[in-house]
């Protein structure tokens, strides 16, 4: 049985960045070290929603991403630290052998369920979340990414690590939560700026459409939408090059979903836009490195 430390409060949080090597003036914000399961981005979604969900009464939380679903990961855990239940519905066939993320799950009390294809895709419907919470007492669906007022809000909490005195910002976006709450809660003057690590044939209008409904309009951002490769949750041979790059020129691990292609853009812009050079930049470690173990299966 691991013993792991206790999940940190983001309000009481220090600054923790480092220099990029060879990029005089960009900052790592070390989001990967703010506890050794729930790493960066996804506490800071998950706190705020779990502690509503406990004021409410709520036994049960269920929730929906894939085999190596690194929110999955951090709700099975969080939840087994608050006291919830958790169901993870899991997009399917069931495989022959559960990934290493799925196996923690598990352990930390998840109930997972593999869906059919057609089911799963159904996962943002309204009725999705009603059908599967009517099925256990006192539930609550949490969303895939978190996307909500209060996650937004808890995203925030990112300027307490990553400092107030920067020109600029970047991080990954998923679903867009933490570049939302990055951008509302921005110093005026720190220009921030989000990496899509999924393909989106329409220029990213969803994306920019559910911004503009939580009131950050198109001047509050940027977004830098030649990075996702090959899309969400693929690796080309120069990203996975990339990582182990940056593993020996950094002594830092990369995940292989968003920080790869997030800090790949920062390098490339470095060299390529004579502006940035000039700026004092953060760039957001959100962490994710669970997701790592099928890199080393050679999955
Ligand atoms: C989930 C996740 C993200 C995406 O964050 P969004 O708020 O959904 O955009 C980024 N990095 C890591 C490591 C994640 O696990």
């Amino acid at each position: 049985m691991t013993c792991y430390p206790r999940l940190p409060d983001p309000a009481g949080m220090a600054v923790n960045r480092i220099a990029w090597r060879g990029l005089p003036s960009v900052f790592i914000v070390r989001g990967d070290l703010i506890h050794p399961v729930v790493s960066g981005n996804k506490w800071f979604k998950l706190k705020p929603l779990l502690e509503q969900c406990q004021s409410d009464g709520i036994k049960t939380l269920v929730s929906v991403g894939g085999a190596y679903s690194n929110h999955l990961h951090a709700l099975a855990f969080a939840g087994e630290r608050m006291g919830f239940n958790t169901v993870g519905l899991v997009r399917g066939p069931e495989p022959e052998r559960w990934s290493p993320t799925l196996v923690d799950c598990h352990n930390w009390g998840m109930d997972i369920r593999f869906l059919s294809r057609v089911d799963y895709n159904q996962r943002h419907a309204e009725a999705f979340a009603r059908h599967w919470c009517a099925r256990f007492a006192h539930s609550s669906f949490v969303p895939e990414g978190g996307w909500s007022e209060l996650a937004i809000n808890g995203s925030g909490a990112w300027w307490n690590v990553a400092g107030y005195d920067l020109d600029a910002i970047v991080c990954p976006v998923g679903s867009g939560t933490t570049l939302a709450g990055l951008a509302r809660a921005a110093p005026s003057g720190t220009r921030v700026i989000g990496v899509p690590v999924y393909r989106d044939p329409n220029g990213y209008a969803q994306l920019r459409d559910k911004l503009s409904q939580q009131g950050i309009g198109p001047d509050d951002y940027r977004l830098w939408s030649g990075w996702a490769g090959r899309g969400f949750g693929r690796l080309t041979a120069s990203e996975r090059r990339f990582i182990d790059d940056f593993e020996i020129g950094q002594g830092i691990q990369l995940d292989p979903v968003y920080t790869v292609k997030t800090f790949r853009a920062v390098a490339d812009c470095w060299l390529t836009e004579a502006d940035f050079r000039d700026m004092k930049v953060g760039v957001l470690h959100t962490g994710g490195l669970q997701g790592r173990r099928p890199l080393n299966a050679g999955v």
